[in-house]
């Protein structure tokens, strides 16, 4: 009783209403977060802008949900708060949390409007009376074109992740649907980052708007630990096998750069008998939804996910995030990483990177003000041993079953002449062997010399490379430049010095680009068809050389079986995977970020 009272009179002291209250302590929030009492007595204070920096997990809905529930007049039909969202998920997810809130709230309706969906139903919804919509910014534009909302009389405005929505290009339709909706409003900025854009749409569209910042701008939160691991170019893989035989209870989501990558990562993983599956644009909604619930369940240990794909994951004990390979721009690290370390929990986000990579650690390292610590992809060995002592454990904390009693004494007869001691060293021995015979003979996978053998380095800082088509595949120069730039996804000019023979081609990128390039063509096929790069061993132009066999993965295959197998989802397209989602949305909208926020 005292408790309840202690927390009510935390959620009071903010200047919250009876209802809301009552919401509050249904869904057993026992103290305010630190975004909510920053932001919530503001809020509800005055009429006031306001930009609040805060990530994802710090309770930035509440932050901004109770103060609009408080302010809307729920007695009129009229659309008072518009919220704007990045992506379905999100969309979702902030419509349910203010519902929740508002169950008190007689006659408050907030009804979600975004793509995929029909949007007469949301159109009917919302003639029935929505107080507060929550939108997708293109679905709201196209409601907006076809008259099916009236936000002319709004009194608040929320752009909730500005910085993702702008990510993702919706920098046009935000300033279309504003010009819709009143100068006098509030509007109400929540972004987990501050970037120029970011900056540039508070100057544009508020008025002298009060800053709250959770944490610190740019900085990464406390709970989270940051480490990496080198790896050479080809051992990406099997070092991210090793993270995840090493940490038997991962739950984590493992973020590459192309749907392409995300998708062959998973399915390599299910081939590999691990919980995977991924989610990237070219999977349908259906499909997508089906995997969210196959891991909020927990049948998905690993997800492997594009970063737009991943906005508005909302699950709380992710224990890894995995950055497979970076991302292009820094900030798209923070919204990674921020998927872990949530509610107060502790999470940890590595790294792979190759040698090439390092100074973009050291680039973080400086910007996110923190340490990464550089750590070893563990040995077989170390694997061996972590996985014992998991199943020490888990046998120490099982359950008995006693569906098992009838079979008990036919069990004992055939292990009757064993000891405890002897007992205990088979039972481990069946586990152990199978484990020490995939790694006995794995490599060390921290030894990443550049010069592996496995290619000839070209010299300076250009790599010349062999691609196995050429004039018989019906390919110029200049369709051969254009495929290239297209599918590796790099600047105007990175690739140079195209040389079409008839049975194969030569081509150059910048040094740093090698690994990229190699990844991207690691298992590519066209048309049924296996196309093939290899660093030529030649730099000079035109120069000759043959392709040298390549080995097998050394790492490849097994796994361990005591991982169930999950589905995989095959992506509907087959041919597009190679886009990177960061810059060019499913959307078809342009990255509108420029190179200096690069790298
Ligand atoms: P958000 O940052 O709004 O996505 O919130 C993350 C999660 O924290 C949601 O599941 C909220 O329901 C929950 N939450 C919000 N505020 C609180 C609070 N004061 N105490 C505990 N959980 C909260």
């Amino acid at each position: 009783m005292q408790l309840i009272l202690n927390t009510m009179n935390k959620f009071e002291a903010l200047g919250l209403g009876d209802s809301i209250l009552k919401a509050v302590e249904d869904m057993g929030f026992t103290e305010p977060s630190e975004v909510q009492e920053k932001a919530i007595p503001i809020l509800l204070d005055e009429d006031t802008d306001i930009v609040a920096l805060a990530q994802t997990g710090t309770g930035k809905t509440a932050a901004f949900g109770f103060p609009l529930i408080e302010k809307i007049d729920a007695n009129s039909r009229i659309t008072q708060g518009l919220i704007l969202s990045p992506t379905r998920e999100l969309c979702l997810q902030i419509t349910n949390e203010l519902k929740n809130y508002s169950k008190y709230t007689k006659g408050l309706h907030t009804v979600a409007i975004y793509g995929g969906a029909s949007i007469h139903d949301q159109a009917r919804e919302i003639k029935r009376g929505a107080q507060i919509i929550v939108a997708t910014p293109g679905r709201m534009q196209d409601m907006i074109n076809r008259k099916m909302v009236d936000i002319s009389n709004i009194g608040y405005c929320i752009l909730d992740e500005a910085d993702e929505m702008l990510n993702m290009g919706f920098y046009e339709d935000i300033n279309a649907i504003l010009s819709h909706t009143p100068e006098e409003k509030s509007t109400w900025l929540f972004s987990a980052t501050m970037p120029r854009e970011v900056a540039t749409i508070a100057k544009r569209f508020m008025s002298d708007p009060v800053e709250i910042t959770v944490g610190h701008k740019n900085t990464s939160s406390k709970n989270i630990s940051h480490e990496y691991y080198m790896v050479g170019s080809r051992d990406r893989y099997p070092a991210l096998k090793r993270l995840a035989d090493a940490n038997p209870d991962i739950f984590s989501v493992i973020f590459c750069r192309t749907k392409r990558d995300t998708q062959k990562v998973a399915e390599n993983l299910i081939n590999d008998g691990y919980n995977a599956a991924a989610i990237h644009g070219d999977l349908s909604q259906n499909q997508r939804d089906l995997v969210m619930t196959s891991f909020r369940k927990r049948q998905i240990q690993m997800l492997v996910a594009t970063d737009v794909a991943a906005r508005g994951i909302d699950v709380d004990d992710i224990t890894h995030v995995v950055n497979y390979q970076l991302p292009d721009e820094i900030e798209t690290y923070t919204h990674r990483s921020g998927r872990t370390g949530r509610a107060g929990k502790n999470g940890v986000s590595m790294v792979i990177v190759t040698k090439s990579e390092a100074r973009k650690i050291k680039a973080l390292e400086r910007i996110l003000k923190t340490t990464f610590e550089k750590k070893d992809v563990p040995s077989g060995e170390e694997i061996c041993q972590v996985q014992l002592f998991h199943l020490a454990n888990d046998i120490k904390e099982a359950e008995i079953n006693h569906e098992i009693d009838t079979y008990l004494p036919a069990i004992n007869e055939v292990l009757e002449d064993f000891t405890k001691e002897e007992l205990i060293k088979k039972f481990f021995s069946v586990e152990f062997t199978r484990f020490h015979n995939y790694y006995k003979k794995a490599k060390d996978l921290n030894n990443v010399s550049e010069g592996r053998g496995d290619y000839a380095e070209s010299s300076g800082s250009s790599v010349r490379y062999f691609i196995n088509i050429g004039e018989k595949d019906g390919y110029d120069w200049m369709r051969l430049k254009d495929f290239l730039k297209e599918t590796l996804d790099l600047g105007r000019d990175a690739v140079s010095r195209v040389d079409v023979k008839e049975n194969f081609a030569f081509f150059n990128t910048d040094a740093d680009q090698k690994d990229k390039v190699l990844e991207v063509f690691e298992n590519f096929t066209q048309d049924g068809r296996s196309i093939n790069i290899e660093v030529s061993k030649t730099s000079g132009r035109g120069g000759g050389g043959r392709r040298k066999g390549r080995s097998g993965r050394r790492d490849g295959g097994g796994g361990f079986k005591g991982k169930r197998r999950s589905e995989g989802f095959k992506p509907r397209g087959s041919r597009d995977g190679g886009n990177n989602e960061g810059g060019n949305s499913g959307n078809g909208r342009r990255d509108r970020k420029k190179r200096s926020d690069r790298w």
